[in-house]
């Protein structure tokens, strides 16, 4: 992935969850925001629903669930740690 993408960020309430998967091809999940350009997956832009990790733990594919475990960690941590393939570019908005 060399494109850098903009992502819309999503405000959530206190408490609700924060992890959004795509319903369309269940492989994306994106933590607080959703990717402007729609799914990189499958292009889809409204068939994103809100998940905690639990959730997606129990019926998200392998990766999928590795993806929202990486999102939680990297987000109650420090953001030292950037990841080495950085897929994530924020843009101000
Ligand atoms: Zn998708």
């Amino acid at each position: 992935m060399t494109e850098s993408r903009a992502f819309w960020s999503v405000e959530h309430e206190q408490g609700q969850p924060d992890l959004f998967v795509c319903m369309k091809c269940l492989s994306e999940v994106f933590r607080s925001q959703l990717p402007a350009e729609g799914c990189p997956t499958c292009g889809s832009f409204s068939s994103y629903e809100a998940f905690t990790l639990e959730d997606i733990q129990q019926w998200g594919t392998e990766e999928l669930i590795h993806k929202a475990q990486r999102l939680s960690v990297t987000c109650s941590r420090s953001e030292n740690e950037t990841s080495p393939s950085s897929e994530i570019e924020e843009s101000p908005s």
